[in-house]
């Protein structure tokens, strides 16, 4: 057992102030890394220490290895936190972190590499037993042996890019004669976004939910579990509304879906935060998709039921203690909601947004959290991650949750800036919503319901808007009023 007492967190934005709250609550001392352009940025400040990483590409500053675990040593740091994303599933990263004597707070490389491949991580779960999708995920990727595979699994199939993420390399086919097609075009998208052309082909499951389980092991050979989020409702493989407890899990299924994850983790002597995630069918069947070796996005939604605190959880197990908790212990209770605010306008196609924000607003409401790494003032660039904030909700039930964030969002309008919120209340507000009807093609499915409602109305108001400011505009301000009330090109435009 160590004692951590200085946490680096090598990561920036909302997951760098998640840690660092966790942090000051366990009397741990914090040090952030941020580049030159985010000096005005609350990571860049909000630690007891900070570090600037300098300018340049992504390699020359988060990504940079070797710079940080400097800075981690110059800083007297004993511990250092990914966050998600950069290099939080990096295993050759964990394992210099550990050979200079620091701590990684994540689970040991071995489990990186095997579920950082699809297939690698499918063969480990066929060795498990446990129910994966009907599929092939051998080593022959002779074009017709596939197409021969994918007869058998029956179509439509899905061809995965084996060492895929963020839905990169994936493609449905429907019928034997496209198969080729589909099979080159997931390739030719695997190799240039992973360098890798290995593929799998999958079971194409037409109306999927997204169901994954969110595990926590100490190196005592205690694995946990804190039950499931549902996270069905995304864009383009992205998840954007984030929930738990599912409405598709009956006790029964909750249990044997969660018996499995611990299965999974205890199987692979895991250490520390992980995800599994499933696929759920229609019919009540689930299949294993991909275990996250980190801590996720949507990881509020279960602080909220279970009442746990899974950064506090991770540092624990990585300083080696014993996470002093049962099974039988953890409950849910009641209901939580997160959805993520992107910069991007929902009405032109998604088109990211940039710009300064002069308002974020805070949640009124007793029982929401917003999770966010801006302030007033700071500037939305195309330079890094577009989401900009997480809003999470808390209820009794599944509608008081959704009552809660529906007006929540109205107190956080970060003006200045085009984001989703009206497209995220306008998803919460649909009656396939409130009745649980949530797949993972629902935007695609409902998305006349989730146009703009107002167009003619909005239209309409712009003329009226137009014509005043012409006719005033002709009229000069007269004797004894300011510049200011005449909208003389100034305001109200
Ligand atoms: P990635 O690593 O690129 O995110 P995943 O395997 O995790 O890829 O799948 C991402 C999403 O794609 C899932 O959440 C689900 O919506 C969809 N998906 C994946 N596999 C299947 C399948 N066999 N049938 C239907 N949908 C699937």
């Amino acid at each position: 057992m160590r004692e951590i007492k200085k946490i680096l967190i090598a990561n920036r934005g909302e997951i760098a102030l998640r840690v660092i709250k966790t942090a000051k609550e366990m009397g741990i001392k914090t040090v952030t890394i941020y580049t030159e352009k985010e000096k005005s940025y609350p990571h860049s400040y909000m630690g007891d220490e900070s570090y600037c990483l300098g300018e340049g590409a992504l390699s020359e500053t988060y990504l940079n290895q070797a710079k940080i675990i400097d800075i981690a040593k110059k800083s007297g740091a004993d511990a250092i936190h990914p966050g998600y994303g950069f290099l939080s599933e990096n295993g050759t990263f964990a394992d210099r972190v550990i050979s200079e004597g620091i701590i990684f707070i994540g689970p040991r490389s071995e489990s990186m590499l095997i579920m950082g491949d699809k297939k690698t991580s499918k063969q480990k779960m066929e060795e498990l037993g446990i129910p994966l999708i009907p599929g092939y995920h051998g080593d022959n990727q002779e074009e017709n042996f596939l197409r021969e595979q994918a007869v058998k699994i029956g179509f439509p199939v899905l061809v995965k890019a084996s060492a895929g993420g963020g839905g990169k390399g994936m493609r449905v086919v429907w019928k034997e004669e496209e198969f080729l097609e589909g099979l080159q075009s997931a390739m030719r998208e695997a190799k240039n976004a992973f360098g890798d052309d290995t593929v799998l082909i999958e079971k194409y499951i037409t109306n999927p939910r997204h169901i994954e389980v969110q595990v926590m092991s100490d190196s005592h050979g205690n694995h946990l579990h804190f039950f499931e989020r549902e996270c069905s409702i995304q864009r383009r493989h992205q998840k954007i509304v984030e929930e738990t407890p599912s409405v598709a899990l009956s006790d029964e299924l909750r249990k044997e879906i969660t018996e499995s994850a611990v299965a999974i983790s205890s199987g692979i002597d895991y250490l520390g935060a992980g995800t599994i995630e499933y696929i759920l069918d229609d019919d009540g069947r689930f299949y294993f998709l991909e275990m996250n070796t980190r801590l996720q996005v949507e990881h509020p939604v279960t602080e909220m039921v279970t009442g746990v605190d899974l950064v506090r959880m991770q540092i624990i197990a990585a300083s080696g203690q014993r996470i002093e908790m049962k099974q039988s212990e953890i409950q849910q209770k009641g209901h939580a909601i997160e959805v993520r605010l992107y910069s991007e306008d929902p009405d032109n196609n998604f088109l990211p947004a940039t710009g300064k924000i002069s308002c974020v607003g805070y949640p009124l409401l007793n029982g929401v959290r917003l999770d966010s790494g801006y302030v007033d003032g700071n500037e939305v660039t195309v330079n890094f991650d577009p989401m900009l904030a997480k809003l999470i909700a808390w209820g009794e039930s599944r509608e008081s949750a959704t009552e809660k964030i529906l007006n929540s969002l109205d107190d956080i309008p970060f003006l200045g800036v085009k984001t989703n919120r009206d497209y995220l209340k306008r998803i919460l507000s649909t009656e396939e919503f409130a009745k649980g009807i949530t797949y993972t093609h629902f935007v695609e499915t409902f998305k006349d319901k989730l146009l703009k409602k107002d167009e003619t109305e909005h239209q309409i108001a712009m003329a009226i808007a137009a014509f005043l400011i012409n006719e005033r505009k002709q009229k000069p301000a007269q004797s004894g009023q300011s510049v200011w009330q005449s909208s003389f090109g100034f305001r109200n435009v």
